[in-house]
């Protein structure tokens, strides 16, 4: 599940220190669908309502929510994404603008038309779409070269926990799922390299610029290299479909990105380590991961490779971890939904192509791994 308790501050102007000027107390908030609760030590509980918030970055670089008076702060970058999914329609504007998009006139008049009580069937049925097209775009404007830049940086600084393999037999495998899927990727620009980690959990997690790390736990999970291929393609599609650089320019801003381009990475370095380490162990989210989901299961069906891999492994890992779901999956609360998924969407094809194999041993593969 994603988080909804953070870290970070309160500042309540009846609480004053003994100088009578105002100060802040260590609070630990908890969000929720009405909206924030701040416990601190010592008070009761102040609540921070979803409806009227402002939400802005303060000169230190937090996130601050405002409300009634009441103020409190986050340094987690993660909580964004929190509000992005409990409070969406409430702070939709704010998090575009926070994420460095320009909001449009028309679109906040279009807000201010949704006061209008008679406009309310419209307001539950459009509001969620335009948010979605500010957030979406964030990244368009961005060049791909970012995207390498950042995955570049941040790739020796993931937490892996594990010594790479260069074995040829089992590079040699993964290289022939990538050469299957890659061809078929929706962004021509996108390159990509690999890592095969020796870590027992079932993991793999894709950077910004094609950058992907495989465990070895994921691949003995695996009985089949469709199984496989499938994450890969779901991997793939996080890259292609720039997750991860939409995440740090809302964390950062387009300013800091951009001027990645040009060489300065000095401005978005912490966040990004800060962003793509929480990706490694947290997933992208759900809509995100629903979405690569889906380009995945794209991409095998042109790579002429079963889709029922990818399905049967969603299955696996729901049987076999008995309620543990892998970190990769956490963001999705029915894994089983996500198999039934993929599935529905081969069947929503008019015809099925002839599945090509591909060309590796599996049993031979996972007898090197034990071997090396
Ligand atoms: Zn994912």
């Amino acid at each position: 599940m994603q988080a909804t308790t953070f870290e970070g501050q309160l500042r309540d102007p009846s609480l004053t220190s003994p100088d009578q000027s105002n100060y802040s107390v260590p609070a630990v908030l908890e969000l929720s669908a009405t909206g924030i609760s701040a416990q601190t030590e010592g008070h009761p509980a102040r609540q921070l309502s979803w409806s009227g918030m402002r939400l802005r970055r303060n000169d230190g670089g937090a996130i601050e929510f405002t409300q009634a008076g009441l103020t409190v702060t986050s340094l987690d970058p993660n909580i964004l994404r929190a509000v992005e999914s409990l409070a969406g329609n409430d702070l939709g504007n704010d998090i575009a603008r926070l994420g460095g998009a320009s909001v449009s006139g028309p679109w906040r008049t279009r807000l201010g038309c949704l006061a209008v009580c008679a406009l309310i069937t419209w307001m539950v049925a459009k509001v969620p779409a335009c948010f979605d097209a500010v957030t979406e775009g964030v990244a368009e404007s961005i060049p791909y070269s970012a995207d390498e830049a950042i995955g570049e940086l941040a790739t020796g600084s993931m937490p892996t926990n594990g010594k790479e393999i260069t074995d040829p037999v089992l590079r040699g495998a993964i290289e022939v799922m990538l050469n299957r899927i890659a061809p078929h990727r929706s962004l021509p620009d996108a390159e990509f390299q690999f890592k095969i980690v020796r870590n027992p959990t079932v993991n793999a997690f894709a950077l910004p610029g094609g950058y992907i790390t495989v465990f070895t736990g994921l691949i003995e999970k695996a009985t089949s290299p469709e199984q496989v291929a499938g994450v890969l393609a779901h991997e793939i599609s996080h890259v292609t479909k720039r997750h991860g650089i939409n995440r740090i320019v809302k964390a950062a801003g387009t300013a800091a990105v951009v001027a990645v381009t040009l060489g300065d990475l000095g401005g978005v370095e912490e966040v990004a380590i800060e962003v793509l380490t929480s990706v490694t162990m947290n997933g992208y989210g759900r809509g995100d991961e629903s979405e690569a989901d889906r380009e995945g299961v794209r991409m095998l069906i042109a790579a002429r490779i079963d889709p029922e891999g990818l399905a049967q492994f969603f299955e696996t890992l729901e049987v076999e971890q008995e309620g543990e779901v892998p970190v990769w999956m956490s963001t999705h609360p029915a894994p089983g939904g996500r198999a039934q998924a993929v599935r529905d969407q081969v069947f929503e094809l008019s015809s099925t192509p002839e599945w090509e194999p591909l060309d590796i041993d599996w049993d031979k593969l996972l007898q090197r791994l034990d071997e090396i």
